[in-house]
């Protein structure tokens, strides 16, 4: 598969890496650490990396202004399983697309499909197709990489980690020298303002006779701790490990785009079917959702309840 891609890359003069709206770090990094190792092995070909950006991850890399493309040029997405998911005007004028992603299968919709569902994230897999393949890389795609790994495993925490991904960190961190905590410092410091903001979630928890803590935020609470609707799903990995809570939910409004914008996460019961029926989906233990109305959203909480009550019965019963 790896070598199928890189003989893809190889062909084509012409590249655009893309990867899914509600841009993350994982998915930023891939496709930038993508593209530049791209660029570094072949200095001739034009790549771009194209979507909408954030500020808040301008560490990552900058994005790309999509220059003049034809039928020869090649699309490569990463980190997306839906063709409704990736960032990108007129996706159906390429005519030659590569997946690359380590979400559950959602659909096909590229030539090349590159589904690694157990990788711990799309950076993982873009880690094991340089070192796999005559693409080059340097420090700073290393570190580009790495920053990836860490932001979607949530710092080595998840079971999504396996020895490929240790191996891989040790290789990339062995062969190219970065500073573990010097990248820690870009992704993990955060202003004040969050961390006010997290105290006022953690505050108004609400939990459910079966572990499911949800946190609502209204705008008018947006508005008093000065952030924006991002905010709360930026914070919601720091509410792992509490006792009670075995899937906790953040609730905000997103009055821009007239929806709730809802993050899920889960220390055992499998919530990204819960989240599919809410506009949403992702992955086992980790999925979004954008119901429109927060009644909508309480019905997702009731679902989540269900499914976290059957969980506990399981478990109980084992
Ligand atoms: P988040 O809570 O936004 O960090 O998302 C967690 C995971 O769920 C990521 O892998 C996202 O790609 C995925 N995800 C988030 N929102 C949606 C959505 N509306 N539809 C499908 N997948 C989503």
């Amino acid at each position: 598969m790896y070598k199928k891609i890189y003989n893809a890359i190889k062909k084509f003069d012409t590249i655009v890496i893309a990867r899914h709206i509600g841009v993350d770090p994982d998915a930023l990094a891939s496709q930038i650490a993508l593209r530049d190792s791209i660029r570094l092995t072949f200095k001739d070909k034009k790549v771009y990396a194209v979507g909408n950006g954030s500020s808040k991850f301008s560490h990552i890399g900058s994005l790309d202004k999509l220059g003049k493309i034809d039928e020869k040029t090649l699309l490569i997405v990463t980190d997306t399983p839906d063709k409704k998911r990736v960032d990108i005007e007129g996706i159906d004028q390429y005519k030659h697309k590569i997946k690359i992603d380590h979400h559950p299968f959602v659909e096909e919709f590229c030539d090349i499909e590159c589904i690694e569902d157990t990788a711990s994230s799309a950076c993982e897999i873009i880690m094991n197709l340089i070192k796999n393949t005559k693409l080059e890389c340097n420090k700073e795609i290393a570190e580009t990489l790495f920053i990836g790994l860490v932001a979607d495993s949530n710092r080595f925490l998840f079971d999504s980690c396996s020895p490929r991904t240790f191996s891989l960190a040790a290789y990339y961190l062995e062969n190219y020298k970065f500073s573990v905590n010097e990248i820690n410092q870009k992704v993990y410091k955060r202003p004040l303002k969050e961390v006010r903001l997290e105290g006022y979630m953690g505050e108004n928890l609400v939990l459910t006779d079966n572990g499911v803590g949800y946190m609502k935020v209204t705008n008018e609470i947006l508005d008093k701790f000065k952030v924006d609707s991002a905010s709360p799903g930026n914070i919601i990995n720091n509410f792992n490990f509490i006792d009670e809570v075995i899937v906790w939910v953040t609730m905000t409004e997103d009055i821009k785009n007239e929806q709730i914008r809802v993050s899920i996460r889960s220390r055992g019961p499998v919530i990204n079917k819960v989240a599919e029926k809410y506009n949403g989906g992702g992955h086992m233990m980790a999925s979004g959702a954008k119901p429109k109305t927060f009644e909508e959203a309480m019905k997702l909480i009731k679902d989540l309840d269900k499914v976290a009550k059957e969980y506990n019965k399981e478990e109980k019963e084992r």
